[in-house]
C-alpha cells in the first residue's frame, strides 16, 4: 500500500495537499487495481483555489492578447510533442486503447489551435458617426474566474473544450475533473506552468460532490461549464443559477443512427460497430441505437456481427480494439441490461459476457454486445448504458425512425445512413438533435464549429468550445463616444435620438 503515490490539487502553480483528509482510490481499469489515491477537496480547499484564481485575474486580464497567445503556442508545442506522456496516462487511469487516447488529444489540440485565434475572436465592431459626432464600439471582456467540472470519460478532452479559450479570453480557472481518472488534470497543469502560465491562472481542484457544491456557491466564481450525466447536469445547471453564474451544463445522450434501405449496408455497418464499441461504448457521442428501416434489418445485423467477431478487447497498451470499462461497479451494472434486455423480449445477437482478453483477468471487462428488435419500452432501449452494448430497432419506414428519434429525451448525435441526398437534407431539417451526422456516425464538431446537443443533452443555452465557447467565456460592452467638439452640447432631457 505505501507504493501507491497521492494525486495532490495544484493551486497557485504548485502541488497542494489542502486540508481534507478524504481520499479516493484510482484504478488501472485492464487490471483491477489501485494505482494512485486522489485527494479530495473540502469547501476550504476549493476556496484556497478560487482565492488563488481570483488573486491572479487582474494581472492575467492586463497581460496583452499577443503574450497571452504566444503562452498558448508554447502550450500547444509541448502538448503535441509530449501527448504520448498523456495518452499513457488517460489508457492507464480511463482504459481506452492508446489510438484513441491519442485520438482524444487530437480532438483537444484543435481548441487549443482555435483558441490561438483570440486576438481576432476577441475583436468587437465599430459603427462611425452612428449621429452627429457620436461613434459606437464593442469590446469583448474576460468574466473572471471560471469554473470547469469535467466528466470521467474524456479526462484531457473534455477540459480542454473550455480551459485553451477561458485562458486565451483572459480569464482566470479552477477546474475540477472526475475523480475517476484525475492524473491528466495535473499533468496538464504541470505543462501550462513549463509554457509560461502564470501561478493561479490555472488550477485543478480533485472532489466529490463537496468541491462541486463549493464551486457552484462560491460568488467569486463567475461561471461553470459542465459535462456529465444529465442529472447532474440539471442539478448543476440550477444550482449555478440559483447562484447567479453563467452555466453550460453539458448532459448525457442516448445516439440513434437510422440505416434507410438504400444505404451501403458496409459503411454502415463499419460505422455502427466503430461509434458502437469504441472506447467501450463510454462516449456521449457513442451510437448506441441503430434504427434499421425494413427490409435492411437481417443483411446489416450479419454484417455488423460479422465485424464484431473480429475485435479485440484487452489492455489498451497491446493494440487491441477495445478496452475495459472504468469501475467493477459500472462493468456489472452495464452487464446486467443483458439480463434486462432478455427479460423484455428482445433478442441477444451477441452476448458480450466472458470474452477472452488479452489482459488481467481482474480487469473490468465486458465484449460488445449487440441485441436486436429492441422494444422502445425497455430500459435497454430508454437508459444511456454507456456500455458496449448495441441496440437494433427495426422500423418499417423512414417517419416512423424520425419519430421514435425525436420521441427521446436527450438530442446529443444522431446520424442518417443513406444514398439519397433529398431524404437525408429531410432528416437534418426534421430531427430535434444537436449535432447531426450525414453517412458520418460520431459528428462531433470541429474546433472552429461549437459542440452541444438539444433536450436533456445540454442546460443552458451555450455549446461548447468554437464561437459558442468564446462568447461564453467573454462578456460583451457597448461604449458610445463623443470627443466633444464644442459647437455640440446643451441642455435635452429627451431620450437619446440620432440626428
Ligand atoms: P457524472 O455526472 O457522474 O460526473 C461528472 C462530474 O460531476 C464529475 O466531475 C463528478 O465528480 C461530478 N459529480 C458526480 N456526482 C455529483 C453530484 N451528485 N453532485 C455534484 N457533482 C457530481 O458523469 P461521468 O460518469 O463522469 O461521465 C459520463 C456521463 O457524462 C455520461 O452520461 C455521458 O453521456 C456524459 N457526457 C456528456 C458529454 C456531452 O458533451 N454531452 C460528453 C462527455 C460525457
Amino acid at each position: 500500500m505505501t507504493d501507491i503515490p497521492t494525486l495532490s490539487h495544484w493551486i497557485d502553480g504548485r502541488a497542494y495537499d489542502g486540508e481534507s483528509r478524504r481520499t479516493a482510490p484510482v484504478y488501472n481499469p485492464a487490471r483491477g487495481t489501485v494505482t494512485t489515491t486522489v485527494r479530495l477537496a473540502s469547501t476550504g480547499d476549493v476556496d484556497t483555489a478560487i482565492a488563488a484564481a481570483s488573486a491572479a485575474f487582474s494581472a492575467w486580464r492586463d497581460t496583452s492578447l499577443a503574450k497571452r497567445q504566444s503562452i498558448l503556442f508554447t502550450f500547444r508545442e509541448l502538448l503535441n510533442a509530449r501527448k504520448s506522456e498523456l495518452a499513457a496516462i488517460l489508457t492507464s487511469e480511463h482504459g481506452k486503447v492508446t489510438s484513441d487516447a491519442l485520438g482524444e488529444i487530437a480532438r483537444g489540440l484543435e481548441v487549443v489551435e482555435f483558441a490561438l485565434g483570440m486576438p481576432h475572436l476577441m475583436k468587437g465592431d465599430y459603427s462611425e458617426n452612428v449621429s452627429t459626432g457620436v461613434d459606437v464600439y464593442t469590446l469583448r471582456q474576460p468574466i473572471g474566474v471560471v469554473g470547469i467540472i469535467s466528466p470521467f470519460n474524456f479526462p484531457a478532452m473534455v477540459p480542454l473544450w473550455f480551459f485553451p479559450i477561458a485562458i486565451a479570453a483572459g480569464n482566470t480557472v479552477v477546474l475540477k475533473p472526475s475523480e475517476k481518472d484525475p492524473s491528466a488534470a495535473n499533468w496538464m497543469a504541470q505543462l501550462l506552468a513549463e509554457a509560461g502560465l502564470p501561478a493561479g491562472v490555472f488550477n485543478v481542484v480533485h472532489g466529490d460532490k463537496e468541491a462541486v457544491d463549493a464551486l457552484l456557491e462560491h460568488p467569486d466564481v463567475a461561471s461553470i461549464s459542465f459535462v456529465g450525466s444529465t442529472p447532474i447536469a440539471r442539478y448543476i445547471y440550477e444550482t449555478a443559477a440559483k447562484n447567479g453564474k453563467r452555466v453550460q451544463a453539458l448532459g448525457g445522450a442516448k445516439n440513434h443512427m437510422l440505416v434507410l434501405p438504400d444505404a451501403d449496408l458496409d459503411l454502415a455497418a463499419d460505422a455502427a460497430v466503430n461509434a458502437g464499441f469504441g472506447s467501450a461504448g463510454e462516449r456521449c457521442m457513442a451510437i448506441s441505437v441503430v434504427v434499421a428501416v425494413e427490409p435492411v434489418a437481417d443483411d446489416l445485423i450479419e454484417k455488423i456481427t460479422s465485424r464484431m467477431a473480429g475485435l479485440t478487447v484487452g489492455d489498451g497498451t497491446r493494440n487491441c480494439d477495445m478496452g475495459p470499462l472504468i469501475t467493477e461497479a459500472h462493468r456489472d451494472k452495464v452487464a446486467s441490461y443483458i439480463e434486462v434486455a432478455e427479460a423484455d423480449g428482445a433478442l441477444v445477437v451477441v452476448d458480450g459476457r466472458g470474452i477472452e482478453v488479452d489482459g488481467d483477468a481482474s480487469g473490468f471487462w465486458l465484449g460488445p454486445t449487440l441485441f436486436d428488435k429492441v422494444s422502445p419500452t425497455s430500459a435497454v432501449y430508454k437508459d444511456e448504458i454507456f456500455g458496449p452494448v448495441l441496440s437494433i430497432v427495426r422500423v418499417g419506414s423512414y417517419e416512423e425512425g424520425l419519430d421514435l428519434i425525436n420521441e427521446s429525451p436527450y438530442g446529443n448525435g444522431t446520424a442518417i445512413f443513406t444514398n439519397d441526398g433529398g431524404a437525408a437534407r429531410r432528416f437534418q431539417y426534421e430531427v430535434q438533435v444537436g449535432m447531426v451526422g450525414i453517412n458520418v456516425p460520431i459528428p462531433v464538431p470541429v474546433g472552429y464549429h461549437s459542440f452541444g446537443g438539444w433536450k436533456q443533452s445540454l442546460f443552458g443555452d451555450a455549446k461548447a468550445y468554437g464561437p459558442a465557447g468564446v462568447a461564453f467565456f467573454t462578456r460583451e460592452k457597448a461604449v458610445t463616444s463623443r470627443w466633444l467638439d464644442p459647437s455640440h452640447g446643451g441642455i435635452n432631457l429627451g431620450f437619446p435620438q440620432h440626428d
